[in-house]
């Protein structure tokens, strides 16, 4: 059993070696040049006006950089980071005790912002706009509210899906930066630099095949990346080359194209089952087994993208690539048929 072979030699957890790879400087982060440049111009402006940057919203697909962004943004200003998520701040309480730690000039960072409870939303907006918290203590007739001042800091927010953010909270970030799958040969500089790091050897041929197969995302990029590793030492002789590469990538079942299990079960369902489409995502998400944000937030963005599937106002509907890619061709108002 290959996977269970290489799931076991996997020697440390998989949140450690993230870490390990996780650029901390400007001059690490590949890609994405135009947002890192301007981000740079506003942390070298807060460092020369000595203040704390504006607020930042980052948003993008999971695994395109904007957690390694928030860190990096973070050092630049030699500033302390504190991290939460939307979902992890369940009561007005833990928003206060995180920002009243805070220190002058900090990050605050809150990954998935759109999930954040629209009550504790509120007590974000003077925190942002005036720094001030307004928090009320005591309950019945003894409830009063406290105005408590809070030093300048920079939030930083994280979003799969600006479009759920509330216009009130959008407004509060001056400064918006949307991060774009990367181009395949981003991609082979990032594996290369991560294959460095974990001292594998490997072709830049076996690199640009890696790269080629991630989704445009650095995240299954190093995850590939790690996995082919271990194909590589326990099939060969540690070195990766372009055709160890193909083998270990067959063998996790990532094709040609990148696509996963998942995309190809999305393209089947809308071809077989919805005859091509349209369909509704909360149909398509019952078909498939899947949450119907995740298909959204991870699935679609990518096979949009490549053209494998359209978004239209009755819903998803398939492309003449799909077709294709699961070699079947439309059939004039009936199931498909294999070619
Ligand atoms: P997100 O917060 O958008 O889900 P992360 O910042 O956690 O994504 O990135 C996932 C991983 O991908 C990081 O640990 C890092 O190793 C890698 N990574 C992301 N962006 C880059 C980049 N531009 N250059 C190099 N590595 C990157």
């Amino acid at each position: 059993m290959p996977e269970r072979l290489i799931s076991d030699v996997l020697n440390k957890p998989d949140a450690a070696l993230e870490q390990t790879l996780r650029p901390s400087l400007f001059a690490e982060f590949v890609g994405q040049s135009r947002v890192k440049e301007r981000l740079e111009i506003t942390v070298a402006a807060a460092r020369q006006r000595g203040e704390a940057m504006d607020h930042i919203l980052l948003s993008g697909p999971p695994g395109l950089g904007k957690t390694t962004l928030a860190h990096i943004l973070a050092r630049a200003m030699n500033a302390n980071i504190r991290c939460t998520s939307g979902p992890a701040i369940e009561k007005a309480g833990d928003l206060a005790g995180l920002l009243t730690n805070l220190e002058p000039g900090d990050v605050l960072f809150i990954d998935e912002i759109h999930r954040l409870q629209k009550t504790i939303e509120e007590y974000l907006y003077p925190a942002m706009e005036d720094f001030k918290l307004d928090i009320i203590i005591d309950q019945g007739p003894n409830a009063r509210s406290v105005r408590i001042n809070l030093p300048r800091f920079t939030l930083i927010g994280a979003t799969t899906r600006s479009g759920l953010l509330t216009s009130p909270l959008l407004t509060r970030f001056p400064i918006r930066e949307r991060l774009d799958y990367y181009t395949a040969e981003d991609l082979q500089r990032i594996v290369v630099r991560s294959a460095r790091i974990l001292q594998v050897a490997i072709d830049s041929e076996a690199a640009l095949e890696i790269a080629r197969r991630s989704r445009g995302t650095p995240r299954i990029a190093n995850n590939l990346l790690r996995r082919v590793r271990d194909y590589a030492q326990v099939k060969g002789d540690g070195r990766i080359t372009r055709e160890v590469a193909a083998r270990a990538l067959a063998i996790l079942e990532i094709d040609e194209d990148g696509l996963d299990e998942m995309d190809k079960r999305i393209l089947e369902t809308v071809l077989v089952k919805f005859g091509g489409g349209p369909v509704g995502i909360n149909s398509l998400a019952v078909a498939v087994g899947e949450e119907p944000d995740t298909i959204e937030e991870v699935y679609e963005p990518y096979l949009i993208l490549e053209g494998y599937l359209k978004r239209t106002p009755q819903g998803r509907v398939a492309t003449e690539r799909s077709y294709r890619k699961l070699g079947l061709k439309p059939a004039t108002g009936a199931q498909p048929t294999l070619f």
